[in-house]
């Protein structure tokens, strides 16, 4: 038995399996991610994106983050078939929660097209989705908290309107947690007990650098869960796991899958 037919296993046998997702399982789709040779900080200053920056100076934040943003998610993207694949796990029961530190929008995505494409779906998502560093396609007003689609405001930054501001006078923020900026209160808490409770935690396309992403895997080890490490290459938290997969998640997580299933027949 392989390393990928043992994960399949301890997931087809685990009441409770938790994936968390990092900017690797995105790199497919074709949004870049923050380190590594083609990653946006060999090309950005990552000091220019901190929230000290937004504070002392909006207006020139918001001009670097309309180029940054335009160079990650500009050119249209789809989910891919690693999305898909924790979807279909999800639809089908076999996922409690997926926690993202991607801000991009893509499970939410692929849990609609799994579920368009199955006319028995009686559930959407079917798993509990924490996106814990936000969502870079809404906005928020640092004053009254109101959030809208950032489109619309991009195009005001692109015609010079910046910083961009609310009815109520206050600035508008991406909707992401900025270097420096704190993790909503009940994200942290609710991630780390999904991973205390996870009979099996995923780690997928993260380089488990970041906090909280990079203690979770310990802490499921700790309870007695089986960790998963699923990247192309070794991560800050191997030492962590009890079953490493290297390899392209678009290769990789179909196929778990595939085998989750045949677990069942
Ligand atoms: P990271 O850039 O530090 O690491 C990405 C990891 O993915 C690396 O370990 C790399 O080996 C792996 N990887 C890349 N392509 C892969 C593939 N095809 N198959 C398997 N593994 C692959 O990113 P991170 O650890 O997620 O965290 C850094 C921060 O980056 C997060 O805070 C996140 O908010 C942000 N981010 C998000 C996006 C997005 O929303 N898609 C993109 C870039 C960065």
């Amino acid at each position: 038995m392989d390393d990928l037919e043992r994960l399949a296993d301890e997931i087809a046998d685990a009441d409770t399996v938790v994936a968390l997702t990092g900017a690797g399982i995105s790199a497919p789709s074709g949004v870049p991610t923050f380190r590594g040779d083609d990653g946006v900080w060999a090309r950005f200053d990552e000091g220019q994106f901190t929230y000290g920056r937004f504070q002392r100076d909006p207006a020139g934040f918001w001009r670097d983050r309309l180029e940054l943003y335009e160079t990650m998610f500009g050119d249209g993207f789809e989910p891919n078939p690693a999305h898909e694949a924790l979807a279909a796990l999800a639809r089908d029961g076999h996922l409690e929660a997926i926690l993202t530190q991607n801000t991009d929008g893509l499970h939410a995505r692929a849990a609609e097209t799994v579920a368009d494409g199955d006319e028995n779906a009686s559930n959407q998502s079917g798993a509990e989705l924490l996106e814990l560093h936000g969502n870079a396609h809404r906005v928020r007003c640092v004053q009254c908290g109101r959030r809208k689609p950032n489109e619309p405001i991009l195009e005001r930054v692109r015609d010079g309107d910046v910083p961009p501001r609310c009815e109520c006078g206050g600035v508008f923020k991406p909707d992401v947690v900025l270097f420096g900026e704190q993790l909503s209160p009940a994200t942290l808490p609710r991630s780390r007990s999904l991973a205390r409770e996870s009979g099996v935690f995923l780690a997928i396309g993260s380089s488990l650098f970041v906090e909280p992403a990079a203690s979770l895997p310990r802490q499921a080890a700790q309870t007695g869960g089986t960790v998963g490490i699923v990247n192309l290459e070794e991560t800050e938290r191997d030492r962590d796991a009890s079953v490493v997969v290297r390899g392209d998640v678009v290769d990789l997580l179909p196929r778990l899958q595939g085998l989750v299933v045949d677990d069942e027949h």
